[in-house]
């Protein structure tokens, strides 16, 4: 069976074919600029790249673009469409309406657009998506998958903020935590390559990227994660700041007289390993700077580094133990340096680091010492 993936923003639309017999990824393509100047489609088949430039008006236009580069004689993956037998949509926020993956129909159209308020950036974005795959692909079975399904199963003790009930009855204001699809794959596949049942462990599931998010995942079930309501609380990301006092941003706007727009913007697009270092929002460059000798930038590696070491202590003791931690994303599954860093000086909760094993990037990989109580794995996200 293959599977037509579709990731879609407000102006881009990524896409992968899974040939789900062996997991393989046939196709992948990612269009940008839907909608301006410059429209774009760069597709990926084995070692052959496919560059389309033409202008795409609207999502339905570049999903129309995606099928004939897909299908394309000489650069495509696929004979005819026929080949797909579904489409999986990736849709940000599925607020408490879902808790698990969901065939697209009338009533969840109407359920993500319910929970656009909660995502006003994404959710709209997903939908575009969506309704242009049925324009163009009507018959195919669609399923959304959401970023926060897999958190549904937190109890109130940890999606509760200690903020009037009220806002939680009136507005559903509460952590519902993201990259959902992601600590739940690298937990069964760390599980897996144990040798073991997910449903047997305490994991604690470390998605650091870009954006990154920590996760308790409880005998195959999330109890507590580091994002909340948005994607910006939790640990130091790219750009954005993760957990910050209120009280402190009250001080920075009425000093600086800028109103809460700004202040959010400063928080998603200015803070962070960019805000701190004053380098980059690269985790490369910030590991490089820090190096030559940049305070700031080892300034910033020191937060982010201290505070995954509190999530994973305090998700331990939620957890009553943790039997496996996993890296994975961009600097998870590449940065030897963070990971070290993070793992060192734990032994008093039965983390052993191997030094050695950790000089391992983008693979499966155990990197524990022989005698750890915990297991450590690296294990990419998919
Ligand atoms: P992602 O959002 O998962 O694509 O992750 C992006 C982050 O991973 C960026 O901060 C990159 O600098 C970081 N990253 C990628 N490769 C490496 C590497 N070899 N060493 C350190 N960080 C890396």
């Amino acid at each position: 069976m293959k599977i037509l993936i579709v990731n879609a923003g407000s102006s881009s639309l990524k896409y992968q074919v899974i040939d789900m017999a062996d997991e393989s990824t046939l196709a992948k393509g990612l269009i940008e600029r839907i909608g301006i100047a410059g429209s774009k489609l760069k597709q990926t088949v084995g070692e052959k790249q496919y560059t389309v430039e033409l202008p795409m008006k609207d999502h339905i236009e570049a999903s129309k673009q995606m099928i004939s580069a897909l299908t394309h004689a000489e650069h495509g993956a696929l004979k005819s469409m026929d080949e797909i037998s579904a489409v999986g949509h990736r849709v940000v926020q599925g607020g408490e309406t879902f808790t698990a993956s969901t065939l697209i129909d009338d009533a969840c159209l109407n359920a993500i657009k319910e929970n656009i308020p909660l995502a006003p950036l994404h959710n709209p974005a997903n939908l575009m998506g969506i309704q242009a795959c049925l324009k163009v692909m009507p018959d195919k079975p669609m399923v959304a998958v959401f970023d926060t399904s897999f958190h549904q199963t937190m109890p109130p003790q940890a999606y509760l903020y200690g903020v009037p009930y009220a806002y939680y009855e009136r507005l559903r204001v509460r952590r519902y935590g993201f990259h959902g699809t992601s600590h739940r794959y690298i937990a069964n596949q760390g599980a897996a390559f144990l040798g073991k049942d997910v449903k047997d462990l305490r994991i604690i599931t470390c998605h650091l990227g870009n954006g990154s998010s920590i996760c308790a995942v409880d005998h195959g079930k999330s109890v507590d994660t580091s994002m909340g309501l948005t994607p910006l609380e939790g640990v130091l990301m790219g750009t954005r700041s993760g957990t910050v006092d209120p009280a402190a941003l009250q001080f920075i706007m009425n000093t600086d007289g800028i109103n809460i727009d700004e202040m959010l913007e400063i928080l998603n697009k200015k803070s962070g390993l960019l805000g701190v270092s004053g380098v980059s929002s690269d985790m490369r460059d910030v590991e490089s700077a820090a190096l030559e000798g940049n305070k700031q930038a080892q300034i910033a590696l020191n937060m982010l580094v201290r505070g995954i070491k509190k999530y994973i202590a305090g998700y331990a003791a939620i957890m009553g133990g943790v039997d496996v931690v996993i890296f994975t994303a961009g600097i998870g599954e590449n940065s030897i340096e963070l990971r070290e860093a993070v793992l060192s000086d734990m032994s008093f909760m039965g983390i052993e680091l191997d030094k050695e094993k950790n000089k391992v990037r983008g693979k499966d990989a155990e990197i524990s010492a022989a005698g750890s109580k915990v297991k450590l794995l690296v294990i990419p996200t998919n």
